[in-house]
C-alpha cells in the first residue's frame, strides 16, 4: 500500500473541533482537506479546501466525497453504517468501519474488552425497567445508567441511588438499550492515546490525568501524577487494546485508576479532548500522529517537551458578554485556541487553553490562573 503524500487529499467526516486541528495540522504538511459534515461553515469547514454539506444518511453525498479523496478518517463517530460502506468501498477508511462499529456503541465495547480479558467495570445491558432492577439489585447502588449509543460529554447518562422510581428512569433515558456500570470510586482518570500505522508500529503519549466535571472534561495535566507501575500498565493496555481492535489511526483510552489498579472505562478511535495538549507540549500533535497513521507514513515521536496542563473553555463563559482574551493571554506560556464556533451555549466546547511550566501542578495552576481571567466574577469550574 503506498503512502498518501503531502499534495494529495485527505476527508473527514464530521466537522467538529477534532476535524478542524487535524484539518490545521494537514494543511501545514501540504495536504488538502475534504469534510463531510451535515452543517456549512463549521469548525473544520472553515479551514477545509472543500465542504460537503450533506445529512450522514446521503449515501450520493457520501459517494462524491469519497471519489475526491485518497483516503478517509473521521472525528465523530455517529456515522451510519451504510455510509461508511459505501465510503469504503471507493477509498480506504482508517480506522475501519468495523472499529468504529465497536467503539460506537458502549455495550458492543464493553462487551469486547471484556472478551478480550481487559478489565473493565461490571456492568450490565438492560432494555427495560424490570432488567433495570434486576441490573442495580447484582451491581449495589450507586450505580450508573447509560445510553448504549448516542451518549457522549455525560449525555444520555443518569446516576442512580437506592430507592428511584425506575420506571421513569428508564423512560427518561428515551433509547432503547442502556447500560448499567456500577459506579467506581477512582482515585484518578486518565487516559492514553496511541497511534498505530499501517505496518502495525505503535506509539503512546499519556498517561494524561484528567478531571470532569459534570461528565465534562474540564482540566488535563501531564505527566498524570501516579505511580510508575501504574503508568506503565496504563501504556500497556493502551498498546494491547489497540493492537487487539487493529486500529490504524489512533486509540484514546479512558482509565479509572483505583489505588494501583486500573479499569477501562471508554474506547475513542480518533484524537480525543484530553490529547490536545499535544498540539503545544509535545514533539508531535495528536492530529499530526493521526495523519501520519492513517496516511502510512512513520509516526512522529511522542516526547512531551515541557509539562503542561490544558483547560476547556465552554460557552458558559459567554453568559456576561465576550469572555476578555488578553487578560488570559497575559498569563506567561499560555496558548488560546477556539474552535470557530458562533453559538456559545452551556457545556458546549467552543476552545481551549494550553499552558507549559516546569511542573505539572505549575501548569495547572497557570491554566486556571488564565482561565479564571477571561470572566473576574466567575469561579473557575475545576474542584
Ligand atoms: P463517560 O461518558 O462514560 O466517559 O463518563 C463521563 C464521566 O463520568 C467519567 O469520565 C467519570 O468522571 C464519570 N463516570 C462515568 N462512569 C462512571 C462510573 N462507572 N463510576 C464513576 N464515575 C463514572
Amino acid at each position: 500500500m503506498k503512502a498518501i503524500l503531502p499534495g494529495q487529499t485527505l476527508g473527514i467526516v464530521g466537522g467538529g473541533q477534532l476535524g478542524r486541528m487535524f484539518a490545521l495540522s494537514a494543511r501545514r504538511m501540504g495536504y488538502r482537506v475534504h469534510v463531510l459534515d451535515p452543517v456549512s461553515d463549521g469548525p473544520t469547514g472553515q479551514l477545509a479546501d472543500v465542504e460537503i454539506c450533506a445529512s450522514y444518511d446521503d449515501l450520493d453525498a457520501a459517494r462524491r466525497f469519497a471519489r475526491a479523496v485518497d483516503v478517509v478518517t473521521f472525528e465523530f463517530e455517529n456515522i451510519p453504517a451504510e455510509t461508511l460502506r459505501v465510503i469504503a468501498e471507493d477509498r480506504p477508511v482508517r480506522p475501519s468501519p468495523e472499529v468504529l462499529h465497536i467503539c460506537r456503541h458502549r455495550l458492543r465495547e464493553k462487551d469486547f474488552l471484556r472478551q478480550h480479558g481487559f478489565p473493565v467495570t461490571p456492568y450490565r445491558a438492560v432494555t427495560n425497567p424490570v432488567e433495570l432492577a434486576r441490573a442495580l439489585a447484582e451491581l449495589g447502588t450507586p450505580s450508573i445508567l447509560k445510553t448504549a449509543d448516542f451518549g457522549y460529554d455525560g449525555k444520555g447518562q443518569a446516576r442512580l441511588d437506592a430507592a428511584q422510581d425506575l420506571p421513569r428512569v428508564w423512560s427518561e433515558l428515551g433509547r432503547p438499550q442502556g447500560v448499567v456500570e456500577a459506579f467506581v470510586p477512582f482515585t484518578k482518570e486518565i487516559s492514553v492515546i496511541c497511534a498505530r500505522a499501517v505496518g502495525g508500529n505503535m506509539a503512546c503519549f499519556g498517561p494524561a490525568e484528567n478531571v470532569h466535571v459534570r461528565h465534562i472534561l474540564d482540566v488535563t495535566t501531564v505527566p498524570a501524577d501516579v505511580p510508575e507501575p501504574v503508568a506503565r500498565n496504563a501504556i500497556d493496555l493502551a498498546f494491547s487494546i489497540t493492537e487487539a481492535l487493529d486500529v490504524i489511526g489512533l486509540l484514546a483510552v479512558e482509565m479509572f485508576v483505583i489505588g494501583e489498579g486500573i479499569l477501562v472505562n471508554e474506547l475513542a478511535p480518533r484524537p480525543h479532548n484530553s490529547g490536545h495538549y499535544t498540539i503545544d507540549a509535545c514533539m508531535t500533535s495528536q492530529f499530526e500522529q493521526q495523519l501520519r497513521a492513517v496516511c502510512g507514513l512513520p509516526l512522529g515521536s511522542v516526547e512531551l517537551l515541557r509539562p503542561a496542563a490544558m483547560a476547556n473553555l465552554l460557552g458558559d463563559i459567554w453568559q456576561q458578554g465576550e469572555p476578555n482574551w488578553a487578560a488570559a493571554l497575559a498569563v506567561a506560556d499560555v496558548k488560546l485556541h477556539l474552535y470557530g464556533k458562533r453559538e456559545p451555549r452551556p457545556g458546549r466546547k467552543m476552545g481551549h487553553l494550553t499552558a507549559l511550566a516546569d511542573s505539572p501542578e505549575q501548569a495547572r495552576a497557570k491554566v486556571l490562573a488564565a482561565r479564571a481571567a477571561l470572566v473576574p466574577n466567575m469561579a473557575s469550574r475545576a474542584p
